[in-house]
């Protein structure tokens, strides 16, 4: 295998991802630019209405599908999880995250009923009819099926129809949820570009995001029977395909591994301890390690075709919700801290991989951020040869340089920074591979 990073005598970097093979050139003198800043139209925000600037925002509950859980923190700090709020009480409270599903799924519930034979569960029937039985409730079902038949170019089923209650049903049903956060803008904002992003949470809201998800997407698995594997991810601004500037994550379940997996489990098949020799190893070797705590490690990726960072877990544990809870917000913390100093003006995607739970290859859980600060030109399609302005070094350098300071002013959690990293095992289920 040829080194998969070299700097040739002109400055060129040269990368070939271990994983996915993708090929990776930096070509020098273009790398300390400062990262593209998207134009945003800057609009002041006028009395109370930081709460109505899209569709996920708290004043516009009504707007999303009908909700399935919230976190809810008391006074006192008390967390707790609340599901299946009637549309009634979606007001009487301020949770702090919502799940719902996806109004426009990727896969639809339709495709796993045909496909898959999935079928509604009790639960879920008796769930829309309570929920329709509140003229708030009908209302909200009746305008999300007119919205969805709209944006297909129909119309909603006849109310109350057989296939009318089927596609209630699936309101309450899918296999594509969302994840939301409160804010949609900082607190004390006073222009609307001022958005709330993963790393103005502070760490604790932002644990309790991930560790919201992770429950999240374990409700998924189970609700999905037919799930080969849910994929979990962030598309952060316009840029990297947001949809709302709002913060928020999405679970999908998908009925195959798709080829990116595929090829991981032949190589793990081979080789058990492949993230700790092709990932973890080389970081290492190149001193691409940006920080770590006591159950993760964050490095820059090689072979990426937008800058990214890499988010290992190094626990015992393989699925994200097998880790105990110090181990995921170990995970979020690093998360958090990449997002942080990453700044929220920089479009970027956080990708979550884990071993489909029915492989037997071990895999770790980790998490991959791109800054989608380059687009992919005509030069990319035609050699599969992609230019990417940053290199490795010149992330892990950005990133580290940027948490020293956040670290010092508290804004981080407390963590090993750049050469402070030591001892970096990955431990997935594969100690009697080292
Ligand atoms: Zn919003």
């Amino acid at each position: 295998m040829t080194e998969p990073l070299v700097r040739l005598a002109d400055g060129t970097v040269k990368q070939v991802s271990p994983l996915t093979g993708t090929t990776v050139w930096t070509v020098p003198g273009r790398g300390a630019r400062p990262l593209t800043v998207p134009d945003r139209e800057r609009r002041p925000v006028v009395g109370g209405g930081a709460d109505r600037l899209c569709v996920f925002c708290w004043d516009r509950m009504a707007e999303t599908t009908p909700e399935k859980s919230r976190l809810v923190v008391d006074a006192g700090g008390a967390v707790r999880t609340v599901h299946d709020v009637p549309a009634s009480r979606l007001g009487a409270e301020v949770p702090e995250l919502r799940s719902f599903g996806n109004l426009f799924e990727i896969v639809s519930q339709r495709y796993w009923r045909t496909n898959h034979g999935t079928v509604t569960p009790a639960r879920v029937h008796q769930r829309a009819r309570d929920y329709v039985s509140e003229p708030a409730g009908r209302a909200q079902v009746e305008a999300l099926l007119a919205a969805r038949a709209g944006a297909a170019g129909g119309e909603p089923a006849s109310p109350g129809s057989p296939r009318w209650w089927q596609d209630v049903e699936d309101l309450f049903d899918g296999s594509h949820d969302v994840v939301v956060a409160r804010r949609h803008l900082v607190d004390g904002a006073r222009f609307t570009d001022e958005l709330a992003g993963p790393g103005t949470l502070d760490v604790t809201e932002h644990r309790r995001f991930i560790a919201f998800t992770v429950a999240g997407l374990r409700r998924v698995y189970r609700d999905q029977p037919a799930a080969r594997y849910v994929a979990v991810f962030q598309n952060w601004l316009r840029a990297a395909g947001a949809s709302q500037d709002h913060l928020h994550k999405q679970l999908v379940a998908i009925d195959e591994d798709g080829p990116q997996l595929a090829r991981e489990l032949v190589l793990a098949r081979s080789d058990p301890a492949l993230y700790q020799h092709a990932v973890l190893d080389l970081a290492v070797r190149h001193h691409l390690v940006v920080a770590r705590n006591e159950h993760a490690v964050v490095v820059a990726g090689i072979g990426h075709r937008y800058p990214s960072l890499e988010v290992y877990s190094t626990a015992p544990a393989q699925l994200p919700w097998e880790h105990t809870p110090a181990q995921v917000d170990a995970f979020a913390d690093l998360l958090h801290a990449v997002h942080a100093a990453t700044g929220p003006q920089v479009p970027s995607n956080e990708e979550w991989h884990h071993r489909p739970p029915g492989a037997d290859q071990p895999m770790p859980w980790r998490a991959v951020i791109k800054w989608r600060v380059s687009t992919l030109a005509g030069f990319e399609g035609g050699t599969r040869i992609n230019v990417n302005t940053i290199d490795p070094w010149q992330v892990a350098d950005r990133v580290v340089q940027r948490l020293v300071e956040l670290r010092a002013a508290g804004l981080v959690a407390p963590m090993a920074i750049g050469d402070q990293c030591e001892d970096l095992v990955l431990r997935y289920g594969q100690e009697a591979a080292r």
